[in-house]
């Protein structure tokens, strides 16, 4: 080979290196991983062949005068499609150091990363392989199915058992609680796909979360007022404003942010607390040894201890905290927050039926717009 044909060919390696530079980045920070090292080299060496061959045409065209642009466009296309092909297929987890800042969330959890993976499709597949959203994912996958489980037999019942105005406001509960867990898989699932991917579908998580709290509110709220109207048409209101306001901070860039984790889980749980305002009030109302009272209190306890207690958990990452590299997998604090939403959702969930049987039981009200 002369030494022009070297220029021309050292050119246009730069030219197309420069096209696919973003590409390689991604394929080098995997393969520095403990478990992806000895699969991804192979990989890359199976696949290296392909894009010298695609340098060689870039040459050949060149000799024979083709657009040089289209050619190495062509060639770029091809090898993006090769290293997407790649990184689909032979895809394994990394360490917390080497995913790029956009993943970084829990330095406690240090294996068992998925990499980016920039295809829905791969994503998805990550479902079914062991990694630190696995558990993530199907906490909440069996959660979501669990409820419209419920939610079906609920509604299949006949009108005698429960009136239609009761099954809609406890449509309302399941079609939050079902948002919610659905989100969440959703968001645990494709958070790996790209940045813009994994921003939008966090956001979606958080209102989610929002979804839920409002749609645990207001049939509880339309139990404990039954028969006082105008309270009702007040906390409803209220609660949903300020599910309202909840959602617009949630979709709030910086809201999302790892450093914002105590910010967030202090908006959630002030949200959650705000219902103390209409459980003080009905006290003071229908006397604190109100059967109803005391019934629906007990409930709205246990599953707010529940969601207190996940959420804690979850802000302050414990287990992980004290013993990081340890929970990688299974039992991190993201997984129980998981699981004590759940709990808590059915706790909730048996609180409203025992309050709405209770109901059924007691004499229809004097007046429902006092
Ligand atoms: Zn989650």
């Amino acid at each position: 080979m002369n030494p022009n044909e070297d220029v021309v060919l050292l050119g246009l390696r730069q030219r197309k290196n420069g096209a696919i530079t973003e590409e390689n980045e991604e394929i080098q920070r995997t393969t520095k991983d403990r478990e992806v090292g000895n699969e991804n080299k192979a990989l890359l060496e199976e696949h290296e062949d392909t894009l010298n061959e695609e340098m060689g045409s870039v040459f050949k065209g060149t000799v024979l005068g083709d657009d040089l642009t289209t050619l190495a466009q062509n060639a770029a296309f091809k090898a993006e499609n090769v290293v997407r092909k790649m990184i689909e297929a032979g895809w394994s987890v990394c360490h917390f150091h080497h995913l790029p800042k956009w993943l970084q969330d829990n330095d406690y959890l240090l294996f068992g990363h998925r990499p980016p993976l920039p295809s829905f499709d791969a994503c998805f597949k990550s479902i079914f392989r062991l990694h630190t959203e696995t558990g993530n994912i199907w906490t909440h996958m069996l959660g979501c199915l669990v409820f419209i489980g419920i939610a079906t037999c609920f509604h299949l019942r006949p009108h005698l058992d429960v009136q239609l105005p009761d099954k809609m406001v406890f449509g309302v509960y399941f079609i939050g609680a079902i948002i919610c867990l659905g989100f969440s898989t959703l968001f645990h699932t494709v958070n790996c796909h790209s940045e813009v991917i994994g921003r939008i579908f966090l956001k979606l998580d958080y209102c989610g979360i929002v979804f839920l709290i409002v749609g645990s509110y207001v049939p509880w709220l339309y139990f404990v007022f039954y028969c006082h109207f105008k309270p009702k048409l007040v906390y409803v209101t209220m609660m949903c404003t300020l599910g309202l306001m909840s959602l617009m901070v949630s979709l709030w860039d910086r809201f999302s942010e790892t450093d914002w984790r105590p910010f967030r889980a202090g908006v959630f749980t002030t949200f959650a607390l705000s219902g103390i305002i209409p459980t003080i009030h009905f006290g003071l109302l229908e006397g604190w040894l109100n059967a109803i009272f005391q019934k629906s209190l007990f409930w709205l306890l246990l599953a707010s201890f529940l969601y207190i207690t996940g959420t804690t958990l979850y802000a302050l990452r414990v287990p992980e905290r004290f013993y990081p590299g340890k929970f990688d997998i299974w039992l991190h604090s993201h997984q129980i927050f998981h699981v004590f939403v759940i709990g808590g959702a059915l706790v909730h969930y048996l609180g409203l039926s025992e309050m709405a049987m209770h109901r059924l039981t007691l004499s229809q009200c004097s007046s429902v717009f006092s």
